[in-house]
């Protein structure tokens, strides 16, 4: 067993504050992490909050990783001491049913295991993610992280990352496509950034005015202040795709409207309260779709780092030390955050110290 530290939240009203707790010993094909960065999901604020209502406390969040192997299983063939890797917001599943077998786990038909607030299919242990110095993962649940991208800029890739580019992909964005991103935050800057990447016309959604011009900067064409009746007016029938990453419960008709026939906006956004049902009339007279996604497989995420490799695609951090994640939680809250925040685990090493 490897002592491990960590911050954990222990209900749901109380801030996160350490634990220390043991990280178990190593399988045939586990890999063990040093974990250098955590990004700060929103769905981690989710959870130790018991938003979506299935928190085991104490829970230890973060999927968001980035870290150096430092010891290896037998049977690992994959992974070498020393090697930049990253682990996202799964770390097993089944491995059998019709979803693992077309490398889409995250829709694993007897449960995927969450890399925190999971079970472990061997022990039975509730799994503790990456708020902590170290990580026990199957090799089968690692991923390459490429080396010319910035270590603290790439852990959110791992989340907000593929949670984007999975939708993009699917709905295929790229030239020729208007491509729409609703909210700037962690996931939807990434959305932008992606989105342009593929080459579609990529318009934000934001209701900060004071985001217009980083969202140009991240690689919008166009941004719309989505409160604006008249400017979400001008974009009429107009997307192809919509990417809703917004945090909160709100009304999805003003950009149901927006979309083409046959048009598609995707929610990735997880709320607490589900959003109001919308018109029904908006989506049967242009066979408008409402879909939904979850994260990404497995491949699927080495794609999109591969793919952000090849581009030079990472987040925009704010770094912050382990004992700031209370503070960082209520200004996520506020919508102020540019973009991501990472979390330092140095700060907690040198803490245990
Ligand atoms: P975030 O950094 O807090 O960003 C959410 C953004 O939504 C905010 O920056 C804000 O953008 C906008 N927003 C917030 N409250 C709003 C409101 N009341 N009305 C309109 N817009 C609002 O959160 P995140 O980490 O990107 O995560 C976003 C959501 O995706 C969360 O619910 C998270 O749990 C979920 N999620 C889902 C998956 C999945 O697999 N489907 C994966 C990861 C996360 P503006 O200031 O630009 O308006
Ligand atoms: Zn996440
Ligand atoms: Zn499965």
């Amino acid at each position: 067993m490897y002592p491990t530290y960590g911050y954990a939240a222990r209900d749901a009203r109380t801030p996160l504050a350490p634990i220390e707790f043991q990280r178990r010993d190593l399988r045939e094909h586990d890999v063990r992490i040093d974990v250098a960065y955590c990004g700060v999901c929103h769905s981690d604020l989710h959870q130790a909050r018991d938003e979506w209502r299935n928190t085991m406390y104490p829970v230890v969040p973060g999927h968001e990783i980035v870290g150096r192997v430092a010891e290896v299983g037998p049977g690992v063939t994959r992974f070498k001491p020393g090697q930049l890797v990253g682990v996202g917001c799964l770390v097993d599943s089944c491995r059998t049913c019709a979803s693992c077998a077309e490398d889409l786990e995250q829709y694993c038909e007897n449960g995927f295991v969450a890399t925190y607030n999971g079970v472990d299919r061997v022990s039975g242990d509730v799994t503790c993610g990456g708020y902590s110095t170290q990580l026990v993962v199957d090799e089968a649940f690692v991923l390459r992280v490429p080396d010319n991208l910035d270590p603290a800029g790439a852990a959110p890739l791992l989340c907000a990352g593929i949670t984007t580019y999975s939708p993009l992909r699917t709905w295929g964005a790229g030239p020729g496509k208007k491509v729409g991103v609703v909210g700037l935050g962690g996931l939807g800057h990434m959305g932008v950034k992606l989105a342009h990447a593929m080459g579609a016309h990529v318009v934000l959604f934001t209701t900060s005015p004071s985001k217009v011009e980083d969202g140009k900067r991240l690689g919008a064409d166009e941004v719309v202040i989505s409160k604006d009746p008249e400017q979400m007016k001008a974009h009429a029938n107009s997307f192809d795709l919509i990417v809703n990453t917004v945090a909160a419960q709100h009304d999805l008709n003003p950009f149901i409207e927006l979309l083409r026939r046959d048009g598609t906006m995707v929610l990735v956004g997880a709320p607490e309260h589900d959003h109001p049902s919308p018109q029904v009339f908006n989506l049967i007279f242009k066979r408008r779709r409402l879909a939904g996604s979850l994260i990404g497989g497995i491949a699927e995420t080495q794609e999109m780092l591969d793919f952000c490799g090849q581009h030079g695609i990472t987040s925009d951090i704010e770094m912050i030390r382990m004992q700031e994640i209370n503070d960082a939680y209520e200004r996520m809250l506020k919508s102020d955050v540019k973009y991501r925040f990472v979390i330092d685990l140095d700060s907690l090493r040198a803490a245990a110290r």
